[in-house]
């Protein structure tokens, strides 16, 4: 990928995305196209050939997909299944189609069995039974994988697939109920501190790790993996975490420290856990070069400064 090379950010409006964009700017990419879901209905087979044919980019970054928390995800598998399937498959044919010479698809790192060894390598996919909270999204993300390599076998291509840890940060879900874990934490505690209130309900036993990367990380890795390796180099598929892992009870501690809640965190076990712990085994990225530097606190405050201004307007 070269800075004259006509890129298209699927998804560019969300957590991901919206990262991903930020960061090419950045770095002087400036013939960027993207489409809002209005304008282009990713699950609309002929409309993304059209887009594609028009369009002709040359790197594609596929971070459009259908997210949400646990909540969500136990919620809606059949949406998280048929839509991510949709997306996927007509991006990816499409890219190839058109000629596309790179294109990087972003995953995620519940595609790991629920009991997978940690920290969890690139081979332990597949080894087995998935977390059923999210196994509808998971086989979705693993379908995604193997397109990417079934289509860099059979036609050559050369498109990346990348794994990430938990996200979180600017333009994130800030729904209580279909967020994931730092979004939803925060809208409660912030909400619970300016009615003063007492206790915050934290979803499950608290015991649960979770390891978490900020999206400007994962955006800068994405931007290094499409400047600098290819499908030969990376494999299937290339797990992007920051090594670090903490239990959801630290972590609504740290939510809270931020956000200056100062009330009790109260354990909802009335509410699923999910997988005990999914921390990514990073050391293929790291011999390739790329370490994440934004530390979690820092992070937070960013995610958190992100979750005020939207509150002002709301
Ligand atoms: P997961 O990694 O796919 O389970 O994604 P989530 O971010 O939705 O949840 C991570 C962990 O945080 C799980 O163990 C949840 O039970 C726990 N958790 C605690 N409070 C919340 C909450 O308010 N929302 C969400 N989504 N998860 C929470």
């Amino acid at each position: 990928m070269r800075q004259g090379d006509k890129i298209y950010v699927a998804g560019h409006r969300g957590l991901v995305g919206s990262a991903i964009v930020r960061r090419l700017r950045e770095s002087g990419y400036g013939n960027l196209v993207v489409r809002t879901h209005a304008q282009l209905e990713l699950m609309d087979t002929p409309a993304v050939r059209r887009f594609f044919d028009e369009e002709r980019p040359e790197a594609v970054f596929l971070a459009a997909a259908r997210v949400g928390g646990i909540a969500a995800n136990d919620a809606y598998p059949a949406e998280f299944l048929h839509q991510n399937l949709m997306i996927q498959s007509n991006v990816i044919d499409a890219a190839w189609r058109a000629g596309t010479k790179k294109l990087l698809f972003l995953g995620s790192s519940c595609i790991y069995p629920k009991h997978a060894r940690q920290p969890m390598k690139e081979e332990h996919l597949l080894s087995g039974q998935l977390e059923p909270t999210n196994e509808a999204y998971a086989i979705a993300k693993i379908a995604g994988i193997k397109m990417c390599a079934a289509y860099n076998r059979q036609y050559g291509t050369n498109f990346l697939a990348a794994m990430p840890t938990n996200l979180y940060g600017p333009g994130d879900n800030y729904d209580a109920e279909t967020g994931h874990v730092v979004p939803a934490l925060m809208r409660r505690m912030h909400e619970a501190k300016e009615k003063r209130a007492a206790a915050v309900k934290v979803w499950g036993s608290g015991k649960p790790r979770r390891e978490l990367l900020y999206s400007d990380d994962l955006a800068d890795a994405t931007v290094f993996l499409m400047e600098r390796c290819d499908a030969a180099d990376v494999g299937e598929f290339i797990n992007v975490g920051n090594g670090a892992e903490l239990t959801v009870a630290e972590l609504a501690g740290e939510i809270a420290a931020v956000v200056g809640f100062e009330g009790l965190l109260e354990f909802d076990a009335s509410r699923p856990d999910g997988t005990p712990r999914k921390l990514l085994d990073s050391s293929r990225l790291a011999a390739l070069g790329w370490r994440p530097t934004t530390p979690l606190r820092l992070g937070l405050e960013r995610a958190y400064a992100d979750f005020l201004k939207g509150a002002r307007h709301a």
